[in-house]
């Protein structure tokens, strides 16, 4: 027996975690269990606290058998996982990784538009291939130079990206819930912001409220020699719209970290070669992943010290700053 409170861990930690929430916590892992739910059934009432990420999040199912749960922790930003709402409203403070990560996911989406512009993928092939040889010097691309760049959400990260665009003097454009007070100018709707920029970069959170945000219409008025880079989540574009567009030489390329249904990718995309594709890695760097992790468990420690979490998720900050 310990005294140590129980922590409901759901997908994998690092060992640096591990380590850092075994001296405050005793950890159980749910995916160590052969039989979650009579686990969950048999056990539930014991934990006060979970440690998730933005990809498995908290679904209603454990939710439902965890009647004293206080905190959970969240390992990324994005957390259209969670229903941090209904949490909220059961007194359970929500946490998440903000910040930390935005020079990483920012250097991500940067990275794609570079490759899909200049053509990094196919002009890589052709080195290797021996088509240099063969057929002598790589078809020209197009420069990044003097874009205009449309961010669809401006929050942390999309600001941050911002920042990068400039250093290739591009003028940026951007779209949001609401304008912000940046020396940058405000578009009403994705559909403008689209229609006036060279590459669309999104980076909202996924979720209800954003989903299909780039639909059919948005990536025509990109068009033909339009980019969509997409580093938010795979709901926010209808992924059918965007092989269908690509395909028809509707839309000139996309960069994608992220898709509707992952791990899988529509087999369309992965033949594309005006396509480049990344396996959700918009933050994943040692140096950033140490950060997040980090986060994730200072924000459990101070729970359990204080009752309140460094970065609690917005639904959540007014119960958090009610523990004076
Ligand atoms: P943030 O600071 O909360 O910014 C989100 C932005 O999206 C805000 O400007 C917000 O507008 C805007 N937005 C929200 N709903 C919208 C809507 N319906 N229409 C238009 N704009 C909307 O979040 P962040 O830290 O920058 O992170 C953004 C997202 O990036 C995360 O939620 C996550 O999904 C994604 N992400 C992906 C990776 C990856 O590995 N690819 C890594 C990290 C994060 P307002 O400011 O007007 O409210």
């Amino acid at each position: 027996m310990t005294d140590k409170p129980d922590l409901l861990l759901i997908g994998r930690v690092t060992d640096r975690m591990m380590d850092r929430l075994r001296t405050r916590f005793t950890v159980h892992s749910l995916f160590d269990e052969a039989d979650q739910t009579a686990f969950l059934t048999r056990e539930g009432a014991r934990f006060t606290a979970v440690s998730t990420d933005g990809h498995h999040g908290l679904t209603p199912a454990p939710v439902e058998f965890l009647p004293n749960l206080k905190v959970v922790s969240s390992y990324g930003v994005g957390y259209d996982g969670i229903d941090a709402k209904g949490l909220a409203e059961q007194g359970v403070i929500v946490a998440h990784t903000p910040d930390v990560l935005n020079d990483e996911v920012a250097d991500t989406a940067i990275l794609l538009w570079l490759a899909v512009s200049r053509r990094l993928i196919p002009a890589d092939a052709w080195a290797r291939s021996g088509a240099w040889e063969r057929e002598g010097a790589f078809p020209l691309t197009r420069s990044v130079q003097n874009q205009t760049v449309g961010i669809l959400g401006f929050g942390r990260i999309g600001q941050t990206i911002a920042a990068r665009a400039e250093m290739f003097n591009a003028r940026v454009l951007y779209h949001a819930r609401s304008p912000k007070d940046v020396p940058h100018t405000y578009v009403e709707s994705p559909v403008e912001l689209a229609a006036a920029s060279n590459v669309l970069i999104c980076i909202t959170p996924g979720g209800a409220g954003t989903r299909h945000l780039v639909n059919a219409e948005v990536l025509d008025a990109l068009g033909p020699e339009g980019i969509l880079i997409n580093v938010a989540r795979g709901s926010v574009v209808d992924e059918a719209a965007l092989v269908a567009a690509l395909s028809e030489g509707r839309l000139g390329g996309a960069g994608l970290d992220v898709f509707e249904d992952e791990p899988q990718i529509p087999d369309a995309l992965k033949a594309m070669e005006q396509v480049v594709l990344t396996p959700h890695v918009g933050s994943a760097t040692v140096e950033t992943r140490r950060a997040m992790g980090d986060l994730t468990c200072d924000n459990l420690i101070r729970f359990l010290d204080e009752g309140r979490v460094h970065t609690p998720v917005p639904e959540c900050r007014g119960l958090n700053e009610a523990v004076a």
